[in-house]
């Protein structure tokens, strides 16, 4: 089976953004073993994108477009699929209901554009987008006459341009679907490690020997295991793992040795969980084994922590609630935080104790510092501090966090719930 990779974007023929899909993708197909023969690159345009589409279709049987399934004018891949196709475009009902869910749920008008999301090409499959309600992926089987005028099978895939979004429909539904149609019988498994605390080059430091034996083993043709980095922001790094076998057995027991490897390597303070944990969830799930409750002080967070806390589902049964202190007076009359500066230590440890006793909870956890632009107290945008007291043993920690507002208040979240893993 040879496959084709088509990105669009104009914003890709600009530079504005890089391709990383496309290189994604191609390393995918490597691992299933699936040739990967060309890789383009092409604009919003229709008659262009048609084009492109033709031509690959021509020369291998099976492309994976990436981008433009979004519900404004210039998302145009599902038409341009179609024309290739030569069929036309059909509602799929139930990719509309779930739009229309998704904004009726919100209590808002869906603006008729979004409808767009639901069309598919005739004789085409939608496949969930993870996020709901958001552009599905396609799958768009169809028929070329070959050479002697026989029916030769061909398929377009379709993957919104969102990486992470790409990634998922991918690997949950597009990779299956042509190993299956390739006849490539190997089984993949893969395994995201969650990680907080190092940058994406100090990750790659550590894991370099690792993977050089992956690579050496790669090229001698012995090896089933890729490690990819994916950055995520504001949500840590994350180390995924592939591995690939004759078996599904053999698949996730060559994980298992991969992920002991790197955790051995990365250590158990860098990874805080796997796959769809966040931090907030590991350390609710860390505080529910021990059997202890959480309470928050938060004034540069404004609520942010006891949001992300109370986005776990169960976090009732360890998280008694957060006093937004954000004034001086609030500090001082609610959590009997002394007088003096509020981005300091003693300022964070007296909150902690604070929101602790008043909240009646075993653990308290607290934010103050300077989310920014202006500086405060005399200390940078970016300086936190963040106090713990632990059934009465009160600790702080200082941090200096990189970024605007949005990611001060982030990371400060993040890394006060960390501290709890430790
Ligand atoms: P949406 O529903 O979000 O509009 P879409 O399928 O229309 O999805 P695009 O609008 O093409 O996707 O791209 C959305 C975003 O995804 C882009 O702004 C860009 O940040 C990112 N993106 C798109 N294509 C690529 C690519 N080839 N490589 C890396 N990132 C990409
Ligand atoms: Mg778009």
């Amino acid at each position: 089976m040879r496959c084709e990779v088509v990105a669009v974007g104009t914003e890709l023929l600009l530079g504005q953004i890089v391709d990383t899909n496309s290189s994604w993708i191609g390393e995918q197909l490597a691992l299933v073993g699936i040739d990967s023969l060309r890789q383009t690159k092409v604009g919003d345009n229709m008659d262009r994108i048609v084009a492109v589409l033709t031509e690959a279709v021509e020369r291998a049987e099976a492309v994976i477009v990436c981008g433009g399934l979004g519900p404004t004018q210039d998302d145009i891949t599902r038409d341009a699929i179609a024309r290739v196709m030569g069929v036309e475009l059909d509602l799929d009902d139930a990719v509309a209901a779930r739009i229309e869910a998704m904004f009726g749920g919100r209590g808002r008008r869906m603006p008729m554009n979004n409808l767009r999301q639901a069309e598919v090409p005739v004789g085409a499959t939608a496949i969930a987008d993870p996020q709901p309600g958001t552009a599905p992926g396609l799958i768009c089987p169809f028929t070329r006459p070959g050479p002697d005028g026989e029916p030769v099978a061909k398929v377009i895939y379709a993957v919104p341009g969102v990486p992470y979004e790409m990634k998922e429909i991918m690997t949950r539904a597009i990779l299956p679907d042509l190993s299956a149609r390739a006849g490539v019988t190997a089984a993949i498994r893969s395994r995201t490690l969650r990680t907080w605390g190092e940058s994406e080059s100090g990750l790659a430091e550590r894991l370099a020997d690792r993977m050089d034996t992956i690579d050496r083993a790669a090229a001698a043709g012995r090896s089933g295991v890729t490690i990819a980095f994916l950055a995520s922001g504001i949500e840590g790094l994350k180390v995924r793992l592939t591995a690939k076998a004759p078996t599904a057995e053999e698949a996730e027991a060559l994980l298992a040795e991969e992920e002991a490897e790197v955790r051995a390597v990365l250590g158990p303070d860098l990874v805080f969980g796997i796959d769809d944990e966040t931090m907030e969830s590991a350390v609710l799930g860390l505080l529910g084994r021990a059997g202890l409750t959480l309470a928050l002080a938060e004034s540069l967070t404004g609520g942010l922590a006891a949001s992300r806390v109370t986005d776990v589902p169960g976090a009732s049964r360890s998280f008694r609630g957060a006093v937004v202190s954000y004034a001086s007076e609030v500090k001082h009359d609610l959590l009997d935080v002394p007088d003096g500066p509020v981005v300091s230590a003693a300022a964070a440890e007296a909150m902690a104790s604070g929101a602790r006793r008043t909240l009646g909870a075993d653990v308290g956890l607290a934010f103050t510092g300077v989310a920014g632009p202006d500086p405060q107290d005399g200390e940078a945008p970016g300086t936190v501090f963040v106090g713990l007291d632990l059934a009465g043993e009160v600790t702080s920690v200082r941090l200096q966090l990189p970024g605007d507002r949005l990611r001060v208040r982030q990371f400060s979240v993040i890394s006060g719930l960390g501290l709890l893993r430790t």
